[in-house]
């Protein structure tokens, strides 16, 4: 594929696998500047045949991604097939089941940079409106013993979710702000709030899926009767959640507090509270 700009190719190599709406494959740009091949790997992403509809939907992601750039928002470098950087330890939901014990320091570095890349496209007014640890990806891994932390950058929205189908709207609870649900939908700055307490849920319960195999019906009725998710033992980062999780959009924090709290958060504390706990086990 030629891109306008010059001289950019990008070859397709092996499929990766499938999102919502996406057929994801790992590819190879080469660009030619000053005579000098340059080869990076990039991770291409196609919209699926089957939900052609979406087309302007998914331009409007790809170009909204493409035009900003902060350390912890996923490099896309081209539009019409969407040409992101390939982020070597994917989707930090797969990656935190995978791994079982991810160290707290950890987790509160991963849970900051995501407040970081937050605050980021709040100081721009760009909602993002697909905050989940799914699409949260892992360039680097943390090695306490190394002293290195971990490296996330958030990626793509997908298909904007206010024009989503309602089925799919409810298939993402806990994720979506409950406004999302009324008629019509409000999507705003705050939804990403709560749908970022439903990622800190995920980080700190090593990606366990929220909800996990609740029908549309039970996912309805967990919004319509005001529930929360099981709250953690720590109770700092579950009051953190709840705050973010709150049913009234504009009761939610902003990010300058919640990186302020995240930065309060002691992991002794959670250490703590957890050696207290081995014996019963
Ligand atoms: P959604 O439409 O809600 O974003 P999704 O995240 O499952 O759904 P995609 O964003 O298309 O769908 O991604 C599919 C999968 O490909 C991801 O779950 C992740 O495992 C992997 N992936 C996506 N982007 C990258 C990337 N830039 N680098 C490495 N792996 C990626
Ligand atoms: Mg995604």
């Amino acid at each position: 594929q030629v891109n306008s700009q010059g001289m950019l190719c990008v070859f397709q190599d092996e499929c990766l696998g499938q999102g919502s709406f996406t057929r994801v494959f790992k590819g190879t740009k080469v660009d030619i500047r000053e005579g000098e091949e340059h080869r990076t790997q990039v991770l291409l992403k196609v919209l699926d045949a089957n939900h052609k509809d979406y087309w302007e939907a998914f331009f409007e992601a790809s170009s909204m991604m493409s035009q900003i750039s902060h350390k912890h928002l996923l490099l896309v470098y081209g539009v019409n097939i969407m040409v992101q950087e390939l982020v070597k330890y994917g989707a930090l939901d797969l990656y935190l089941k995978r791994k079982g014990s991810v160290s707290v320091s950890c987790k509160l570095d991963i849970a900051k940079q995501l407040a970081l890349a937050l605050n980021f496209l709040d100081e721009k007014n760009i909602v993002h409106g697909n905050i989940c640890a799914k699409n949260v990806l892992l360039a680097r891994e943390g090695d306490p013993s190394q002293e290195t932390s971990p490296f996330i950058k958030l990626s793509d929205p997908g298909i904007k979710v206010s024009l989503l189908d309602r089925n799919v709207i409810l298939d993402r609870i806990p994720w979506v702000g409950p406004e999302l649900l009324q008629d019509p939908p409000i999507l705003s700055l705050d939804s990403d709030k709560w749908s970022f307490g439903a990622t800190l849920w995920e980080i700190f319960n090593n990606g366990e899926t929220p909800l996990k195999d609740w029908d549309l019906e039970m996912k309805r009725r967990f919004y319509g009767t005001y529930q929360q998710l099981e709250p953690s033992q720590w109770t700092e980062l579950a009051d953190m959640i709840t705050q973010c999780m709150d049913y009234q959009p504009a009761s939610r924090p902003s990010c300058r507090v919640v990186i302020r709290q995240l930065n309060n958060l002691i992991t002794s504390d959670y250490e703590v509270l957890h050696a207290s706990e081995a014996p019963e086990r």
